[in-house]
């Protein structure tokens, strides 16, 4: 199969950061970048060729896109199934719509993790009242309640402490198809970003330390300090997602370091991943290069650390008072400021990143979390 080379168009259904950091990565090697949501004046759009503002349900304006364009790929996993195969009728689209229809839909991914032996938190798949009153029997207290739609950041997500506890949060949900899962007492979050190719190549960005805050990631410290048997366990993890999914193109493992040093694999995300933007300044290639390189059957990039970094989000949150004081942020010569171009600073809405480049990774944690606070003025 021959590459797309640079000059070529890639398509990128979805239009927020993830989508705007691939377009700047392509940009940089020479690629042109069309954009499809159903929105305008949008994060990857400010920076991409073409914005196509059309629903995702209408299949003629995704053809006349995926026309336009040599590949199409996506930052977004709940495009429509349907989307994704419209587009693959007149453009190869990566990964593919069956990496989609996996990854975007909770029974699906944690069926298809245990089937290949993968590592998943006990789970009841819950389609009704007495499932879930049956399955909370089963797999006791806590536990946690997800939609099986994908509700990401939390979203749909309700935490079962007791058995009276099971109908209310049943009605929270809305009464729709979920899973029920045990809870798992974790020692640390941590994720693989991984690429594989056209070919079969296969590169991760190694293992990293997630904190969250509201179910929303808040810093990611790069490398995670965990023992050498566990990173390369969950490398080897994330190794076998790739391929059991046949994925070509960028995907993360979003796993739970158990207190006694297991891996369970939380989440999938068959897109560059919030816990990756790190490499954007702190690797040899950024997983936004990587995805584009796998996107257009080149070879991967190097995804060797240039040294240890850490990455804080900025969300709506930081506006509550004004505009953030960037000049202080600025100031600290090894923090690299990111915005994502969004118009209105609404709470708990990703906004931006900070990245910090230091010679340790504790070092470049403290680095991160100094710089935000100095954002907040006064
Ligand atoms: P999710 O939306 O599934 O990624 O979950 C968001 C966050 O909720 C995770 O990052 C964890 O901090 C927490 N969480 C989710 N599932 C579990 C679980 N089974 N046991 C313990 N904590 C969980």
């Amino acid at each position: 199969m021959k590459p797309i080379l640079p000059g070529a168009a890639i398509g990128v259904l979805g239009s927020g950061q993830l989508g705007r950091m691939f377009a700047i990565a392509a940009r940089r090697m020479g690629y042109r970048v069309h954009t499809f949501s159903p929105d305008s004046d949008t994060p990857t759009g400010q920076v991409s060729d073409v914005e196509i503002a059309a629903s995702y349900d209408d299949l003629d304006a995704v053809r006349r896109f995926a026309r336009g364009v040599s590949a199409v790929t996506f930052e977004f996993e709940n495009v429509p199934a349907g989307t994704a195969a419209a587009a693959a009728e007149f453009a190869p689209v990566r990964p593919a719509g069956s990496v989609l229809h996996t990854t975007q839909q909770r029974i699906r991914e944690k069926t298809f993790l245990q089937s290949h032996s993968l590592p998943v938190a006990p789970f009841r798949i819950v389609r009704d009242e007495a499932a879930l009153i049956e399955a909370v029997g089963e797999l006791g207290c806590p536990s946690i309640l997800k939609t099986a739609d994908f509700g990401y950041d939390g979203k749909g997500q309700v935490r079962i402490e007791k058995a009276e506890d099971a109908l209310p949060a049943w009605r929270k949900i809305g009464g729709r198809d979920a899973v029920l899962e045990g809870f798992i007492s974790f020692a640390k979050e941590v994720s693989v970003v991984a690429a594989r190719s056209v070919t079969g190549g296969y590169a991760d960005f190694g293992v990293v330390e997630n904190v969250h805050r509201h179910h929303i990631l808040d810093l990611t410290v790069a490398p995670a300090d965990v023992p050498r048997r566990v990173q390369e366990r969950a490398r080897e993890i994330c190794r076998a997602v790739l391929e059991a999914l046949d994925v070509v193109g960028v995907l993360c493992v979003e796993m739970f370091l158990t207190d006694d040093g297991e891996l369970i694999i939380n989440e999938l995300a068959p897109r560059p991943h919030n816990s990756g933007h790190f490499t954007f300044d702190a690797c040899v290639t950024s997983q936004f290069e990587q995805q584009l390189r796998a996107v257009c059957g080149l070879p991967l990039g190097s995804t060797a650390h240039l040294c240890p970094s850490a990455m804080a989000n900025l969300l709506g949150d930081e506006w509550a008072d004004g505009e953030p004081d960037w000049a202080s942020a600025a100031a600290l010569a090894n923090v690299k400021i990111h915005l994502y171009g969004k118009t209105s600073a609404r709470a708990g809405r990703k906004m931006g990143h900070l990245t910090a480049l230091s010679s340790s990774a504790a070092e470049a944690a403290e680095t991160v979390l100094r710089a935000r606070r100095l954002l907040r003025r006064g």
